[in-house]
């Protein structure tokens, strides 16, 4: 039987620490699924389908991971779609307490969904995606924190404005 699991989040934009969970779950998965939230709350700098488009572009060689987008309880959704864990990213300690909350939120919504968590490789633990829009807003070097795609993507972003 394979094993797909999702990996949900804003991705805007996605970064290198992503990208470095996306192929850490590769290595204990058949499938990663990156879920982009639709959040109608926040204000994103890319719109959910240029994230779409950027992530599916970044990862066109590697069949295994699929892009989709969710609105509403992550959850539900993972129910809907037969999934039963979803991975998330750990950089610091800093990201234990908000991911303890939200796992354990979800597990008293349902006990059919489990949260898995990988800890990111050494050189993207102090990488964010809005630290990374914040440098490159203000023209600074974001060589190495997202791929070069992205990078392209955002220097052309904050010309235009
Ligand atoms: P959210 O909007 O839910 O914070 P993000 O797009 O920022 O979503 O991140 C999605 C997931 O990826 C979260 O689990 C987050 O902790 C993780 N993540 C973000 N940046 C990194 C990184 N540099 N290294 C590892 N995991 C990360």
């Amino acid at each position: 039987m394979s094993t797909t699991t999702l990996y949900p989040g804003s991705f805007d934009p996605i970064t290198c620490g992503h990208v470095d969970i996306v192929q850490r779950g590769l290595k204990v998965f058949d499938e990663v699924r990156i879920a982009v939230a639709i959040n109608l709350k926040k204000q994103p700098l890319f719109s959910v389908a240029e994230r779409v488009e950027m992530i599916s572009a970044l990862f066109v060689d590697e069949p295994r991971v699929r892009v989709v987008t969710f609105e509403g309880l992550l959850v539900d959704y993972a129910r809907r779609q037969g999934i039963s864990t979803v991975l998330r990213g750990l950089r610091a300690v800093s990201d234990f307490e908000f991911e303890f909350q939200l796992a354990s939120m979800n597990r008293r919504l349902t006990d059919e969904v489990d949260f898995i968590f990988m800890m990111t490789g050494e050189d993207h633990y102090f990488v964010s995606s809005s630290l990374v829009r914040e440098v490159a807003a203000h023209g600074g070097d974001i060589s190495g924190l997202v791929p070069k795609s992205i990078q392209a993507r955002l220097i052309e972003r904050f010309k235009q404005s």
